[in-house]
């Protein structure tokens, strides 16, 4: 097996993923990576700062983030064509997701250096393996516009999308998060959110959007902290009854869509080009 150090070389952009709540998820890989680059972009440095200390990493540190990634972005990449190792954190989980260092990122790969990853947490990707909603596809939606018309619209593109969405939101905005989703997918529509995740006060749960809004109205404790929310795709209007539906989606795992499509316009009488509309 490899060791960090055997890949040390020069010239190299490290990005490393950090703990979302819990100490003791951060990746022992991170740690040795961490130690050994010559400098480490953070987004807060004084964030970034009490997590090093906890590991005993003292390693210098420089800030990169959304107020001046488009100066430090060349800076860093002068630096590493050098000859530096750097390494990119986030406040939290894995950067670049609604997170800072694209430009970086995209710039270091520009000037033919060496990118490489220590995985690691990333709180869309937790939410969607512990939610029980199917995730065999899924879309990253990230944060929801803070206000107006483009919020609702952004809703309602999300829920037209036809496939799970995962998405985060503020303790400030979540309330009226679920009431934009029970506007545009129906109070029935099941929704797992995900509050705290790893932390002390985790709480998960998979309920129709109508009650989780209920039970955050009726526990304030329940609308503090950090959210995820995974929403499964909103059902096409086929104009099926339920348990044709059901026959349907059953078959749709066997049958090419071409045989499917014979099967169901032979039982429902449909013309074979209406059917292919329903999957
Ligand atoms: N880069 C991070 C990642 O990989 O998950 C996400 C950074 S984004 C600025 C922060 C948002 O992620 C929070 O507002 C919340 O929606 C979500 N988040 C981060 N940590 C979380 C946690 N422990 N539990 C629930 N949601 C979390």
């Amino acid at each position: 097996m490899k060791k960090p150090s055997d890949h040390m070389a020069s010239a190299h952009l490290w990005v490393v993923a950090t703990p979302i709540g819990n100490l003791e998820d951060m990746p022992p890989r991170a740690v040795a990576v961490l130690q050994q680059v010559d400098a480490i972009a953070a987004e807060d440095t004084r964030h970034s700062g009490r997590l090093l200390q906890h590991f005993g990493i003292h390693t210098p540190l420089l800030a990169y983030h959304d107020h001046n990634e488009q100066a430090q972005a060349g800076k860093l990449v002068q630096r590493m064509l050098a000859g530096e190792r750097l390494a990119l954190i986030s406040d939290a989980g894995t950067p670049l997701v609604s997170d800072p260092g694209y430009r970086l990122v995209a710039e270091a790969r520009a000037a033919g250096l060496t990118v490489s990853a220590v995985p690691g947490p990333s709180a869309a990707v937790l939410a969607l393996s512990i939610s029980g909603l199917p995730v065999e596809r899924f879309a990253f939606a990230g944060f929801p516009p803070s206000k107006g018309q483009t919020r609702q619209q952004w809703f309602k593109a999300l829920a037209e999308s036809g496939q799970t969405e995962v998405l985060y939101e503020s303790s400030h905005r979540i309330a009226s998060a679920l009431e934009a989703i029970e506007s545009v997918y129906g109070a029935d529509h099941p929704v797992f959110l995900a509050r705290e995740l790893t932390k002390l006060h985790e709480t998960t749960r998979l309920a129709p959007v109508a009650e989780l809004r209920r039970w955050l109205e009726e526990d304030p404790q329940q609308r503090k902290g950090e959210f995820v929310l995974v929403l499964p795709a909103k059902p096409r209007q086929t104009g099926l009854e339920p348990r044709d539906q059901q026959w349907l989606e059953a078959l749709k795992e066997h049958l090419p869509p071409g045989q499917l499509a014979r099967v169901v316009a032979k039982v429902t009488g449909m013309k074979k080009k209406e059917v292919y509309g329903l999957f």
